[in-house]
């Protein structure tokens, strides 16, 4: 028998949750058994992503950093790239909140500027960690599926109705709102500069798109966002191939945007007053959190641990705001890696067209894609 997608076996363990939690609530000792018995495998869950979460960073803007070792020969396409992307995400202003990552950032650089034989071990080193990281990302992501289950039969255990579902519901769609504002405001940036069209930007990128949607991983979906890209969109060999790998790696508009709308919400559900101060650094560490996650399924949520803990979220109730919002966090997932993949489209198609790099004819991209 085929196995069933990771999505859908999450789908099913969070509807057997929310059965199961409706269930065992009509007994008395219910919410007392799965506390006790149910909920540490949802809090498990939780602390090995959390465990995972700072590796993650170090690893993947190490790693993001120094394989810009093009960066002379790319010089013009890499500084407008650099250029478009800190504008999105108003990298300067942020970079220093965080020492561990101003480590990691200086790292990258430092190995930049050293003689790439020399670094090759190191490189090779990090690349390996970067990989490990990953692959235990995936095998956590194993445990999702009864993860949610766990996590959603304690919350309607432990609220005793299904209110904080419809509260979850109004999250849900406020991420899918702000996702889509972000597609909207991507468009009329391609019209603005590019002077092309909504219907020709997403003939171009769809199948892209539909992998973001389907993997929720903006490095597994990199090979056909080049190939759209150039291929389709007309976009330079050149550009595309500096562009998209960095915007993959650092570039998610979507994350940071559902982690602060995630963050906002939690702090509401579970009454932490949010002055407007901690307002301001829920932004700040968003868009830092966002440049931090790897391309991969849920790496948002777990660097969403960084932003609440900025605020001075109490840890106790970490896991119980956390488990809240990973109950939709899959379908948010996909949808905020769409967003991903499309911004960095975008980013490469206005690039190109700066340079004069963007082709109308398909026959030049080919030649571009050849002479490689
Ligand atoms: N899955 C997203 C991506 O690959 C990252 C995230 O979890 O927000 O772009």
């Amino acid at each position: 028998m085929k196995k069933l997608p990771l999505h859908w076996q999450i789908v099913i363990g969070m509807a057997l949750g929310i059965l199961f939690g409706l269930l065992i609530s009509s007994f008395s000792w219910g919410g007392m058994f799965v506390n006790d018995w149910i909920a540490p495998f949802g809090t498990i869950f939780i602390k090995l992503l959390k465990l995972i979460a700072i590796p993650l960073i170090f690893t993947s803007l190490v790693k993001g950093i120094s394989d810009l070792k093009d960066i002379s020969s790319f010089r013009n396409i890499g500084v407008r790239t650099i250029l478009i992307y800190i504008s999105t995400t108003v990298v300067a202003i942020i970079i220093g909140l965080l020492l561990v990552i101003f480590f990691a950032i200086a790292l990258g650089i430092s190995m930049l500027l050293i003689d790439s034989k020399k670094v090759k071990p190191l490189n090779k080193l990090i690349d390996g960690l970067n990989e490990v990281i990953l692959k235990m990302v995936d095998l956590i992501m194993l445990m999702a599926p009864f993860a949610v289950f766990a996590l959603l039969a304690q919350i309607i255990a432990s609220s005793g109705n299904v209110e904080i579902l419809q509260k979850l519901l109004i999250y849900g769609v406020t991420v899918v709102i702000g996702l889509a504002i972000m597609i909207t405001f991507y468009l009329l940036v391609i019209y603005l500069v590019a002077g092309k069209s909504p219907g020709w930007f997403f003939k171009g990128i769809a199948p892209a798109q539909l992998l973001a949607f389907s993997t929720s991983s903006s490095a597994a979906t990199l090979p056909v966002t080049m190939e759209r890209v150039t291929e389709h969109l007309g976009v330079d060999n050149e550009v595309s191939s500096f562009v998209l790998p960095v915007g993959a790696t650092i570039n998610m508009d979507g994350t940071s945007l559902y982690q602060a709308v995630a963050a906002v919400f939690i702090a509401q559900a579970l009454h932490f007053p949010l002055e407007f101060s901690d307002q301001l650094i829920i932004v700040l560490t968003a868009l830092l959190a966002s440049i931090g996650s790897a391309a991969v399924p849920g790496a948002g949520m777990v660097m969403l641990v960084i932003v609440l803990e900025s605020i001075g979220f109490p840890a106790d109730k970490l896991a119980i705001g956390l488990a809240l919002i990973f109950a939709i966090d899959r379908p948010l997932d996909m949808l905020r890696t769409v967003v991903n993949v499309t911004g960095d489209s975008m980013v490469s198609v206005v690039v190109a067209k700066s340079l004069g790099k963007l082709h109308s004819k398909k026959s030049s991209s080919h030649h571009s894609i050849r002479s490689l």
